[in-house]
């Protein structure tokens, strides 16, 4: 999902929990969980992609024109999720029930919108083991060249999130995705 999606999701369920607990703690955590997880594709753009424009306009683009070359991603994935239920569950922290409720909100957005631009989805892409054993490799999980171009301004496009060619030329309609290229094998090994 884009990450003004997530900003609005976040911000409609953290508004929700606050009123019905009361709770400063789980609110923040919610919001961390649900909107700040995205800091995962910073932390992957400067140490994993050596990328040293730090524009957010640079970074939104690199992401959205699809130019990831991997993705690590370690908070966005089903096995810490897990563990840290577990970790919640033990210690009762309500911050970490917070996180943890944010991030079971956040991902299944992600499955559902980013997994639109992949033909057969991106269900597996989520599991750590998964994108480890294809070497982190995103080219293993979607063909970028299907993205359209980022043209728009910076919030149009943080609202608005990655696009395919298709629906760029007939703006709104939903675009028949062409077939992906075999290269895009999933979890196999690398
Ligand atoms: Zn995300």
């Amino acid at each position: 999902m884009s990450p003004g999606g997530h900003l609005i999701t976040t911000a409609v369920a953290g508004a929700a929990v606050y009123a019905g607990t009361g709770s400063a703690a789980l609110t923040a955590g919610l919001f961390a969980g649900g909107f700040l997880i995205d800091l995962d594709h910073v932390f992957d753009y400067v140490v994993f992609e050596r990328q040293r424009d730090l524009r957010p306009s640079a970074f939104l683009r690199y992401y959205l024109e699809g130019r990831v070359r991997r993705a690590v991603l370690p908070l966005h994935s089903y096995e810490v999720l897990v563990l840290l239920a577990l970790l919640a569950w033990l210690s009762d922290r309500d911050w970490l029930w917070g996180y943890v409720l944010g991030t079971a909100l956040h991902l299944p957005l992600d499955i559902v919108f980013n997994g639109r631009l992949v033909p057969g989805g991106l269900v597996h892409f989520y599991s750590f083991a998964c994108r480890a054993r294809a070497g982190f490799l995103a080219e293993r999980f979607a063909d970028p060249s299907r993205l359209a171009p980022v043209e728009e301004g910076f919030w149009l496009s943080f609202f608005r999130g990655a696009r395919l060619k298709s629906e760029a030329v007939s703006a709104g309609t939903a675009g028949v995705a062409p077939p992906l290229p075999a290269a895009v094998r999933g979890c196999e090994e690398a």
